[in-house]
């Protein structure tokens, strides 16, 4: 079976050349061990922080040693009386075509009403997310004007229609392509959209918001934190959950010049990590999963096919090459 190593540690942009696609074999289960064979792979932004040697919330991937990540498979062998084969299973074994490890590393999902795939994306880590961001962290209030940036990507999209649900007055949201922009205002219920490439976000934020927003859910950082800084109400708040346009820098990027406003508009600015709500996943999956049965939340995947594509699905993500989550898919042979 093939699965993806770390090669070397990027500087900058990762390349292909920093993966190292390998042939291994699957080994045979132990007691209480069951194998996997994986059927879609998840590439997530974060992922890029763990190719650096730093220590973080979450331990690096190490050179010359396969990497890991969101998956959902099939359960092909069992030696454990939890998991039977042909169970769909929701693991961190990714990168990788075959998973074989302890039973209680799985956990075992429901495929009856949607689809595997949801558990990488709207019933899983960008769900909560999403959810958690934006009702817990950002406190998001019915009437609330709420601000998200990466808005057409895995998390962004859902935040967006989150907040709608939940009675937020407008959503303005922000992406990288006039298709992306599109497809917010057009599919998702997105009051107003703007390409971010279109002109400096100061402007087109206080052109689509001229009377302030109430909540910033910020993926990006740089220019947009700055332009929201400056359209925040007074006790405004931000979730500030991730900064792609940093993850690849070389040194450290300078902060929001306007930042004072923090102080003046006595906002609240938090960041978090979406495992801080593990505990209160059952909140999320009871609210959540409605909205999907009743056709209340729109996903989309953006899927390559195959093991070797990994590399350039997760390299895809800062160049936005995805709508909605980016998701590797195998084959069953
Ligand atoms: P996305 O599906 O949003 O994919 C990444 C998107 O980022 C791309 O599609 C691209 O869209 C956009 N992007 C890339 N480079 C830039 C740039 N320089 N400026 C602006 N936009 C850029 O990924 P996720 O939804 O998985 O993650 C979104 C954010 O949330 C990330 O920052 C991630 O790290 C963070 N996150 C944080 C978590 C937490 O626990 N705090 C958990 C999960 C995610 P475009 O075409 O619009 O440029």
């Amino acid at each position: 079976a093939t699965e993806i190593h770390l090669a070397s540690r990027p500087v900058g942009l990762p390349s292909k050349d920093d993966f190292a696609i390998v042939r291994a074999e699957v080994r045979e289960p132990g007691d209480g061990e069951v194998v996997v064979r994986n059927d879609y792979l998840s590439v997530d932004p974060y992922m890029r922080g763990r190719m650096n040697d730093v220590k973080s919330y979450i331990p690096p991937f190490q050179v010359g040693e396969v990497m890991d990540g969101g998956a959902v498979g099939t359960v092909v062998a069992s030696r454990s009386d939890e998991l039977a084969v042909g169970d769909t299973v929701l693991h961190e074994y990714g990168w990788r075509e075959y998973a074989v490890g302890p039973a209680k590393r799985f956990r075992a999902v429901d495929t009856t009403r949607v689809p595997a795939s949801s558990y990488l994306s709207v019933l899983g880590m960008p769900g909560q997310t999403a959810y958690f961001g934006l009702f817990d962290v950002a406190a998001m209030r019915p009437g609330d004007t709420v601000f998200v940036s990466g808005a057409a990507g895995a998390v962004g999209s859902l935040v967006g229609q989150f907040a709608k649900l939940r009675g937020a007055r407008r959503v303005i949201g922000s992406a990288g392509s006039a298709d992306k922009v599109a497809y917010l205002r057009e599919e998702l219920g997105f009051d107003e959209a703007f390409d971010y490439k279109d002109g400096p976000v100061s402007e087109q934020l206080a052109e689509a918001a001229p009377r302030g927003i109430d909540v910033y859910f910020d993926n990006v950082g740089g220019d947009h934190l700055e332009a929201a800084l400056t359209s925040l109400r007074t006790f405004g708040r931000v979730a500030m959950c991730g900064a792609i346009t940093q993850y690849n820098d070389t040194e450290p990027a300078p902060g929001p010049r306007n930042l004072f406003l923090a102080v003046t508009k006595r906002l609240s600015m938090r960041g978090f990590i979406v495992m801080d709500f593990a505990e209160r996943a059952g909140e999320f999956t009871a609210e959540v999963s409605r909205w999907v049965r009743d056709d209340r939340v729109r996903v989309r995947e953006t899927v390559t096919s195959g093991i070797t594509s990994m590399p350039d699905a997760f390299l895809g993500l800062f160049s936005g090459d995805n709508l909605g989550k980016m998701l590797v898919r195998l084959d069953d042979s």
